[in-house]
């Protein structure tokens, strides 16, 4: 049996997942069904728990040229915009051992792809992975590419194909993912073009009835990244076209879209209405899900394993969707490192038992933190009660920031 990983999705998931692979010493194979690499969306932030497995992997120098380096995270109120309490995000080299960083999704896509290169994995873009059959000796993969179909064997089948994951339902068959109820509109805006009250180089959260709003810097600190998010309704054509709306970089008009976030954040105090009305180019994304994870078997089976939003799609609100998909990978590197292509339904066995309980946790985590952003009347008020009262430790995450996982270099 030859030593191919064969991976299916190129996102940060896919990418991260064949540079640990072809660090641990495998051939890895990257396919991708976009014509071309070009990651648009918008910003992520990267708790220590990520950054300290990117400098692992040599990567720490390619981060700092790219990212920006918040000082504070701020939990403000909506509707005021007084600070309830700071993490001092700054301090999370001397905390945690690795800083605590922002940076544009396409910058993290281009460093992984770049690394995944640089250690030999082979990437193609334009070819969608159609099939994939596992067997106790091996996989086989079909691949659409340019037009033809081949097909590809190996040691190992990887889904990092998303949230819609194809692969998914050939190997759990346990339906689409449904729609959450929460919309996320992102956009950019230099910091340039923005009046000096509205600039920032922290991360804040604006939090309001039933919306809250996340800003930071990206780029270096050039552009500030903006999401609001918000509960409710789709649009009756928005709601038949989910699929299709889920690709970064579906757009509407800049007038219906203020409309639906003036809407959604009314009430919000001026420096906040300010913001928004100064960013155009609002991309729309509607948050589609799944329940958490139950069990080692949604992550491996046999030769096969599911990594990123394919495994454990999740809400945004602890920033943690694409930080998962890289812990999964580190986690895949460690366990192929040192092994042979035998030994492979016991080493993902493995990756899914230490992987599925902390990517369930921060699946339910996430779901925790939308309730207490949105929260209104009581709730809302012990809310704002305890952060100004215990500040920073309310907002610190020690189980998830202090991670090591198995996840020592191999
Ligand atoms: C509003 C918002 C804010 C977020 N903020 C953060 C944050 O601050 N921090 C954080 O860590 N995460 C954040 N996330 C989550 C993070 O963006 C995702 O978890 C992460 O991008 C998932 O990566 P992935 O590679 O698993 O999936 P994707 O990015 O969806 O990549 C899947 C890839 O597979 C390809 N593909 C699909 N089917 C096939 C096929 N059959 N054959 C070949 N290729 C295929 C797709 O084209 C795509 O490129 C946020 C998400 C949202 C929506």
């Amino acid at each position: 049996m030859n030593q191919n990983v064969l991976i299916a999705g190129g996102g940060i998931a896919g990418m991260a997942a064949g540079f640990a692979a072809a660090r641990a010493g495998w051939r890895a194979h990257v396919f991708e069904r976009a014509a071309e690499f070009s990651e648009v969306g918008a910003g992520v932030q990267l708790g220590p728990n990520v950054t300290r497995i990117l400098q692992d992997w040599g990567l720490g120098d390619a981060l700092k040229q790219a990212a920006a380096f918040p000082s504070g995270l701020h939990a403000r109120s909506m509707v005021t915009g007084e600070v309830l309490a700071t993490l001092p995000v700054k301090d999370a080299v001397t905390t945690y051992g690795a800083p605590y960083v922002t940076i544009h999704r396409a910058d993290l896509h281009g460093l992984l792809l770049q690394a995944a290169e640089g250690e030999g994995a082979s990437v193609f873009s334009d070819s969608v992975v159609q099939r994939v059959d596992a067997s106790p000796d091996g996989v086989a993969i079909e691949v659409a590419q340019c037009g033809r179909v081949q097909q590809h064997t190996g040691a190992i089948a990887v889904a990092a194909d998303g949230v819609w994951s194809s692969l998914r339902q050939q190997l759990l068959g346990d339906g689409l993912p449904s729609f959450t109820g929460h919309i996320a509109y992102r956009t950019l805006v230099a910091q340039a073009d923005l009046p000096a009250h509205l600039r920032s180089q922290d991360v804040s959260v604006w939090m309001g009835a039933r919306a809250h709003v996340v800003s930071y810097p990206v780029r270096g600190g050039d552009y500030l990244n903006v999401v609001c998010l918000t509960e409710g309704q789709l649009l009756e054509t928005d709601a038949h076209n989910l699929q299709a709306l889920q690709t970064w970089n579906a757009q509407k008009s800049d007038a219906q879209t203020l409309a639906e976030l003036q809407h959604a954040l009314r009430g919000a105090c001026p420096t906040l209405t300010d913001l928004v009305a100064a960013c155009h180019a609002w991309r729309l994304w509607p948050l589609c899900g799944r329940p958490a994870m139950r069990g080692a078997h949604e992550h491996a089976q046999g030769r096969m394993a599911l990594v990123g939003d394919a495994a454990h799609p999740m809400l945004p609100y602890l920033a943690q969707g694409a930080g998962m998909a890289i812990e999964d990978a580190a986690e895949l590197g460690v366990q192929l490192a040192h092994s042979k292509p035998a030994d492979v339904p016991e080493r993902l066995l493995q990756f899914a038992q230490v992987r599925w309980q902390r990517n369930a946790r921060v699946q339910n985590r996430a779901v925790r933190n939308g309730q207490i952003f949105h929260a209104t009347g009581p709730m809302q008020w012990g809310r704002d009660l305890g952060l100004r009262l215990l500040g920073s430790r309310v907002m610190d995450v020690p189980w998830l920031y202090g991670y090591q996982g198995n996840a020592a270099s191999p």
